[in-house]
Parts: C-alpha cells; structure tokens; sequence
C-alpha cells in the first residue's frame, strides 16, 4: 500500500532564499507527525507546497502514491488534502453555523450530507451551544476550532496544520488536540507544525527536525533521544552543605559545590545508593529532581541551537 505522504528532495527558492533544499520524508496512513524547526526553515513553504499554493523548484511530493503535479488526477486527489493555515479564514459577520456552510460547499461536500457534516463539525468542536451566534464576539480559541472544523468537513484523509495552537490558552489547546485524536481515531494523518517542542513530544507518534530547508532528523522521540543524546536520566541533589570532594569528582555540577548531578541510565533503581553514599558523608539532602532528556537537548545537539518556545 502506499503511503500516505511522500516529500521527495524538494526545493524552493524565493530570490536569494533556499526556503527548501532537499527536505524528504515520508508519511505512513494514519500516523501524526510533528514538523519542528526553527524560524524560517521552510516549514509553511512545505505546507504550502503541498496544498498545490506555490510550485516546488524540483523534487516530488506524492500523496497515496499520486505525484502531485498539475495534472487533472493530482487536482482531484488534493480533494483528499484539509490544509489549516495559521491565520483564520472566516467570515466574522455570519455564525458558526454558516461559516461551516459556506465553507462545506466550497470544499465540495455535496449538499444531500451537509447538515449532516455541519452538526457534526459543531458537536465535534464543542461550538453546538454557540452555533447561531455571529463569530465575531467568538474567543480566540473558538475562532480557531471553527477554522480546523471548517477545513475538514470534506473528510480529508491527510490534514496539514500550520501551528494549530500557536497563541491559545491552555484550555483550548486542550480542546483543539482533543478534536485533533477523535479525527486520528477516525484514520486521519495529520501534519503539523508546531514551535512548542512539549506539543509535538507528547503528541505526535514521529517528529520531522527541519533546519535550513533540509531534514536534518526523523524519528519518534525516543529513537531521536537515543541516536543524539543518549537516554541517560539526571538526578541532581542539592544538599544542607558542600558535597564531599570524593562524590563531587562523580557527579560534578557547575552550578554550585551543593549541587551533585548524577548521569544514571535508570533513576529508579540507582538512587537508593545515590541517597546512601550521600548521607554516609554526613550531608543532608535538602532538594531533588529527576531530568530526563528534552526534545530541547535532541534540538540543540542536532542544529547547535536552542528552538524558542
Ligand atoms: P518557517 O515556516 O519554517 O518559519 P518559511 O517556510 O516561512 O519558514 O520560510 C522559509 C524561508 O523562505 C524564510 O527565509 C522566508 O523568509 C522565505 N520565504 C517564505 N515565503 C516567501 C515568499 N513568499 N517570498 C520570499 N521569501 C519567502
């Protein structure tokens, strides 16, 4: 079977800018995956290129094996594609419900299921209680559910979303990754991309790193984690007084001659020895935590900087 998504050495230049330079990848059915990166390495120009809205300078995308060129059969086939750009793209004057009207038809859902599709997009966005209200006074969060559920009520098979949940507060990037797992319960893919390294760790099943116009990583978390970082755990201690000079050499912390951080491979079953060791030195631990490694500590060994959040 094919797959779903098939990014095959793109390029794109603007003028003097490589915005793609050799990006490739592929998408298996059903799966989410996280496109991360810093600014402007070409991220929406991927997006775009996707959707059919700007042309690639050389390389291939394929969706469910179809090359995506101009041809009539790859304009039919974008028909399976629901692209949520960043900005919303409402009417603000007319409601909820005819919002999800208008925007039915001109994605071609025939007219026989569309009351159907609008009632389901309404419940499916928790927005049935606000249906015939004018969006205008609508929340930023609502506005934006109303823009995801109005770009896939053709039921796309793969949906591309630029930053769903840049700007929203907590509770509706709840809401919004809520109805975001009911569409991937129902075998959609979904691509994303997102700044926030937690949204794409947590969520997404791989994560693409894009830098520079070019994959520089693929993987799901934890095989990034092993292949860049490694899996080792930190336990750092902080303690009533100066750790012994002999513990120090072990597990030496730049911070301050309190401090002790540890490098083990399983927090767990290592600590009672840690907290041992420690205590049979006649210093007392006052503080404790537990780091794992962070996508952030993948990103930077991988690109050599910091992904702002
Ligand atoms: P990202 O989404 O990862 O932030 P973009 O795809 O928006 O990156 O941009 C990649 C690069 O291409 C940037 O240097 C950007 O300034 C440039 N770029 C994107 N779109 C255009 C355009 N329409 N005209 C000129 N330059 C562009």
């Amino acid at each position: 079977m094919a797959e779903a998504l098939s990014i095959n050495n793109v390029h794109k230049r603007f003028g003097e800018t490589a915005a793609l330079a050799g990006a490739a990848f592929t998408m298996q059915r059903g799966e989410c995956l996280g496109l991360l990166g810093p600014n402007g390495a070409g991220k929406s120009t991927l997006i775009r290129a996707i959707a059919g809205r700007i042309k690639l300078d050389q390389g291939q995308i394929e969706l469910d094996g179809l090359l995506l060129d101009d041809s009539p059969a790859a304009v039919e086939k974008r028909r399976n594609l629901g692209v949520i750009p960043q900005e919303l793209a409402l009417y603000s004057l007319l409601t909820a419900t005819e919002n999800l009207r208008a925007f039915g038809s001109l994605h071609g859902v025939p007219s026989a299921e569309l009351e159907d599709r609008v009632n389901w997009a309404l419940d499916w966005s928790g927005l049935a209680p606000r249906a015939t209200e004018p969006i205008k006074d609508f929340s930023g969060g609502m506005k934006r559910r109303l823009n995801i559920a109005c770009s896939v009520l053709h039921r796309p098979a793969v949906i591309l979303l630029d930053e769903p949940t840049v700007g929203v507060d907590p509770q509706s990037f709840e809401r919004i990754w809520e109805m975001l797992n009911k569409l991937r319960e129902e075998g959609a893919t979904l691509l994303l991309t997102t700044h926030q390294l937690h949204e794409a760790q947590r969520y997404c099943d791989r994560i693409v790193i894009f830098d520079a116009g070019r994959t520089i990583a693929i993987g799901a978390f934890d095989e990034l984690v092993q292949r860049t970082v490694g899996s080792a755990e930190k336990v750092v201690l902080k303690l009533d007084r100066p750790a012994d000079a002999t513990l120090r050499q072990h597990a030496p912390d730049h911070a301050s001659p309190n401090i002790l951080s540890f490098s083990v491979q399983n927090a767990a079953g290592e600590l009672p020895a840690i907290l041992e060791a420690v205590n049979a030195t006649g210093a007392k631990v006052v503080g404790l935590s537990i780091k794992e490694p962070t996508l952030q500590a993948v990103f930077i060994h991988l690109t050599g900087n910091a992904l702002r959040e």
